[in-house]
C-alpha cells in the first residue's frame, strides 16, 4: 500500500505554502498537480505515487555525491547524537573548526585563509559585500562602486540582488536595490577610466560560467584578465562559486580552470553535498586583518545569522569533502564529463536546438526561438513524463545531474530531453 496520500498532500500544499520563484496562481490552479518528492537514492528521486525520476538538475544544483549517501547520512547522525546546533555568536564548535580548516587547506598556503559562515549562497554574497564596504571604510578609501557582469546572478537578498537578479528580473527600480555598475565584458571593464578604477570597491563574477543567465560560458582568459584588472585597480575580486564550487566544472573550483585566486570566494549549494543549507565566504588574511587589527568600534563586522556555523551542516560538508578522497570523485567525474559531451553531440543536428553549451558536468541546451515563450518549460514537463526532472532557464534546458549518475542513467536523461523536444516541437 502507498504510504502517501498524494491528493491530500497536494491540497494542503496549495492551501498553506508559497513556493519560491513560482507563479502561485498557476501552482494552486485545480488542474496543476504538484510533484511530491518523498525519497532519493543516488541520482534518483521518487514521488509520492512511486514514480522514479533522474534528478536532472541535482535538486537545484546542490547535490553531487547522490541522495541518501551512507557516508554523509552517518556523519549527520553522529553529529545529531552530540548536538544539532549551538550559537556561533560568542561560542565555537569543533565541527565548524574542522570544516574551516579543511576548506582553507584546499587552497595554496596564505591565499584564502579565513572562513565566514552563512546559510546559503545569497547570504554568503551579502556578507561579502558588507565586508568589502566596511573594509574600504576602515582603510580610509572612498570606493563606492561595485562592478558586476551583466546577466550575472548572485542571489536574492537585497545586496546580492543588486548585483544581478534585480536587473535580470526587471525590478531594478525597487527601493530594495542599490545601483551597481554592470559591465558586459572585460573589454568594457578595461575601457573604464583611472578614476573609475580607483572608485571600485570590488568586482564580482561567476567564474567559468554564468549559470542563471542560461549556462553561458565565459571566453577563455576572462578570469585571468579580470584578476589583472583588479590588481591594477588595487581592488577586490570576488568569485561567486556558489554553483561552480565542488567539482561541477570538472575542477574542485571554477577559478582553478585558469589558475586564478580571488580575494573573496563564496561557496554554497554543493558545500554540504546538497544536504543542508550552509555557505562559506572565504577571504584573504589582509582583508580579515583590517577588521582584526584592533578592537575599535568601526572594526567589528556586525553581521551574522542564528544558524551560523551550524554543526549538522558542517558535519555534512566534512563528509562530502571526505567523499572526494574516498570515492575519487573528480577522477571518475572526468569520464562522465566525456560521456556527457558524447551524448550532447548526438543532439547537435537537432533543428530545434540553436546551441549546446557545456562546462564540466553542466549542460545548457538552448532552443531556437519559437512562438511559445514557454517552450523550455513544456519540454521539461514532457521530460518529467519520461522520468527526468529538470528546470529550464527561459529557452534553455539544463542538464546537470549528481556526479554519481551512472552512464546508463546519463544516456536515459539525454534521451528523455531528445524525445521531449521532438514531442513538443514536432520532429
Ligand atoms: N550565486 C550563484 C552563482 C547562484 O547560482 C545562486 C543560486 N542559484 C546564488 C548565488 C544564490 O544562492 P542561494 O539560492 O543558495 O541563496
Amino acid at each position: 500500500m502507498n504510504e502517501w496520500d498524494t491528493a491530500a498532500l497536494a491540497a494542503a500544499d496549495k492551501k498553506y505554502i508559497w513556493h519560491p520563484f513560482t507563479p502561485m496562481g498557476e501552482w494552486c490552479a485545480p488542474q496543476h498537480q504538484p510533484l511530491v518528492l518523498v525519497r532519493g537514492q543516488g541520482a534518483l528521486l521518487w514521488d509520492s505515487d512511486g514514480q522514479q525520476y533522474i534528478d536532472g538538475n541535482s535538486s537545484i544544483w546542490t547535490n553531487i555525491h547522490g541522495h541518501n549517501h551512507p557516508h554523509i547520512n552517518a556523519a549527520i547522525r553522529r553529529q545529531l547524537d552530540r548536538v544539532a546546533h549551538t550559537s556561533f555568536l560568542g561560542f565555537t564548535n569543533p565541527t565548524a573548526i574542522k570544516l574551516a580548516t579543511a576548506i582553507v587547506n584546499l587552497f595554496p598556503a596564505d591565499t584564502l585563509t579565513r572562513v565566514f559562515y552563512t546559510d546559503d549562497g545569497s547570504t554568503g554574497v551579502e556578507v561579502a559585500l558588507r565586508i568589502t564596504d566596511q573594509y574600504w571604510e576602515i582603510k580610509g578609501q572612498k570606493r563606492p562602486t561595485l562592478i558586476a557582469f551583466r546577466h550575472g546572478y548572485h542571489g536574492d537578498t537585497a545586496g546580492a540582488a543588486s548585483l544581478g537578479a534585480a536587473a535580470m528580473f526587471q525590478n531594478w527600480r525597487s527601493r530594495w536595490n542599490f545601483p551597481v555598475r554592470q559591465v558586459g565584458s572585460i573589454a568594457e571593464l578595461e575601457a573604464l577610466s583611472r578614476k573609475d578604477e580607483a572608485e571600485t570597491a570590488a568586482v564580482i563574477i561567476e567564474p567559468a560560467i554564468q549559470a542563471a543567465a542560461g549556462m553561458k560560458l565565459w571566453p577563455a582568459g576572462t578570469l585571468p584578465a579580470l584578476r589583472e584588472w583588479c590588481d591594477r585597480a588595487e581592488t577586490i575580486l570576488i568569485a561567486d562559486e556558489v554553483m561552480t564550487g565542488f567539482g561541477r566544472t570538472g575542477r574542485m573550483f571554477g577559478c582553478q580552470i585558469e589558475d586564478v585566486i580571488p580575494d573573496i570566494m563564496i561557496l554554497g549549494k554543493a558545500l554540504t553535498g546538497g544536504y543542508l543549507p550552509l555557505a562559506i565566504t572565504l577571504l584573504t588574511e589582509p582583508i580579515f586583518f583590517a577588521f582584526a587589527r584592533n578592537s575599535l568600534d568601526g572594526n567589528t563586522l556586525f553581521y551574522g545569522h542564528s544558524y551560523s556555523g551550524n554543526a549538522l551542516g558542517c558535519a555534512a560538508a566534512l563528509a562530502s569533502l571526505e567523499l572526494f578522497e574516498i570515492e575519487q570523485t573528480l577522477a571518475h567525474l572526468a569520464d562522465k564529463i566525456r560521456l556527457l559531451s558524447e551524448e550532447l553531440e548526438t543532439l547537435r543536428h537537432n533543428r530545434q536546438i540553436s546551441e549546446i553549451r557545456q562546462c564540466g558536468f553542466v549542460a545548457g541546451i538552448e532552443l531556437r526561438p519559437s512562438d511559445s515563450p514557454r517552450r523550455g518549460a513544456e519540454i521539461c514537463l514532457a521530460a518529467r513524463r519520461r522520468g527526468l526532472l529538470t528546470r529550464p532557464i527561459g529557452n534553455t534546458v539544463v542538464l546537470m545531474p549528481p556526479f554519481c549518475i551512472t552512464p546508463e542513467q546519463l544516456r536515459q536523461a539525454v534521451d528523455a530531453i531528445r524525445n521531449s523536444i521532438d514531442e513538443v516541437c514536432g520532429i
